[in-house]
């Protein structure tokens, strides 16, 4: 699986078209996290240090739904990017047209210009041919450091390949070089620690690990699922009974392959689902009636502490409860710290997983967190993702 980075490319003097991920958090027209863009500039700062080379930016941002809409506009992306870069960063009325193409064909080297939001035209998530092949024609060279949207077949992620030569940057380079080796040959031993709501949501990835993972952890809502499939009690706690039978056969399917299934031996639980709620803890695997299973308990986290610790290639996603609540918080958090002492490679995906990371500090002490929620998500099943695939040469 070879991807093509912009190291392996003679960029000199080239019009340099970029997909950027510069979704970012906007409340009344500013930035509340710039994240995001931070996490592109080293790709950009790259382009721009080679001879000669402009730059045209490309980005979607929220979902405008084809339409112009001001509040989606992404001229708050480009006055934060002019400020980060320390140089002017032109905005463009829109990503296509006579008007945004003799003002990408008038870049200078060294000129950056900031396409508008992608998705002010349908062509973009219909990944239209001919909408595609407008974007290509703004530029010489085709880069896409856009992560978090690698998993949709775009015309700004898939879609224009087809019309310029093309390559990763460096997000998606470091993105790759974490995630691929956990579905190939990890270092062993190899811990999943899989949380957050759903079953339906994580089977695929549960499924794909299995293949790979020494020990299997799942905590979190879908964590009851798993128990009642069991014969445990649960209470009210969230649970999805479509799924009890593909919960029982994944954990046969563990104990074929002798993969080692770790499920909360107890609980942290409440008599509604409010931050408010009384947190109580029961000291088994079994909720009592008219409970709900909000968090994993104390010595759930003890027995999942030394498979962390010794894990020498871990990945975490999903949370170990309502972390949200705090009351709810302390396995998530307790979680994260174990994830951040343990010394093996150590990655973190999902949205809300590393939303939790983020939340309690810890981002500095994981070897990767991803910058793509649902995409992370899609290559721990295995899928491959149309935003990748055109970058990669085929052997
Ligand atoms: P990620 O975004 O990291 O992939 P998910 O979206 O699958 O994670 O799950 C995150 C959500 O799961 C959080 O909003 C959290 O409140 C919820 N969750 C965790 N534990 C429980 C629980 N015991 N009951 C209900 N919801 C839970
Ligand atoms: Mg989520």
């Amino acid at each position: 699986m070879g991807l093509r980075t912009i190291r392996d490319i003679d960029l000199k003097g080239k019009a340099i078209l970029l997909r950027a991920d510069f979704n970012v958090p906007l409340k009344e027209g500013v930035i509340t996290d710039d994240t995001r863009i931070r996490a592109v500039l080293p790709t950009i700062q790259f382009i721009l240090d080679q001879e000669g080379t402009s730059l045209i930016l490309m980005s979607h941002l929220g979902r405008p739904k084809g339409e112009r809409k001001p509040e989606f506009s992404l001229m708050p992306v480009s006055e934060r990017l002019s400020e980060l870069l320390g140089r002017k960063v032109a905005m463009a009325p829109d990503c296509i047209g006579d008007e945004v193409k003799r003002k990408a064909e008038g870049l200078g080297a060294g000129e950056v210009l900031l396409l508008e939001n992608l998705r002010f035209h349908n062509g973009e998530t219909k990944n239209d041919p001919g909408f595609a092949k407008n974007l290509a024609e703004l530029g010489d060279f085709y880069v896409n450091d856009a992560f978090g949207t690698a998993h949709r077949a775009h015309a700004s992620t898939e879609g224009v390949s087809h019309y310029l030569p093309s390559a990763a940057g460096f997000l998606i380079e470091k993105e790759v070089k974490f995630f691929a080796p956990l579905l190939e040959d990890p270092a062993q031993p190899f811990v999943a620690v899989i949380g957050g709501a759903k079953v339906s949501s994580k089977i695929g990835v549960l499924e794909s690990l299995l293949k790979q993972c020494k020990t299997l952890i799942i905590g979190g809502g879908m964590s009851y699922t798993f128990l009642k499939t069991k014969g445990h009690s649960i209470g009210n706690s969230l649970c999805e009974d479509e799924y009890l039978e593909t919960a029982g056969s994944l954990l046969d399917k563990a104990a074929e392959k002798g993969v080692e299934i770790l499920l909360p031996v107890d609980h942290v639980v409440a008599d509604e689902f409010c931050e408010s709620s009384e947190a109580l803890l029961i000291n088994s695997s079994d909720i009592p009636p008219g409970k709900i299973g909000m968090d994993i308990g104390p010595k759930t986290v003890e027995l999942i502490q030394s498979r962390i610790a010794e894990a020498k290639s871990l990945i975490w996603n999903g949370p170990m409860g309502v972390f949200e609540f705090d009351p709810f918080a302390k396995g998530t958090i307790q979680v994260a710290e174990m994830v951040a002492a343990c010394q093996g490679v150590t990655v973190v995906g999902g949205g809300d997983s590393v939303a939790a990371v983020n939340k309690f500090n810890l981002a500095s002490k994981i070897d990767h967190v991803s910058t793509g929620g649902g995409a992370s998500l899609e290559f721990l099943e295995g899928k491959a993702l149309p935003g990748i695939v055109v970058l990669q040469d085929q052997e």
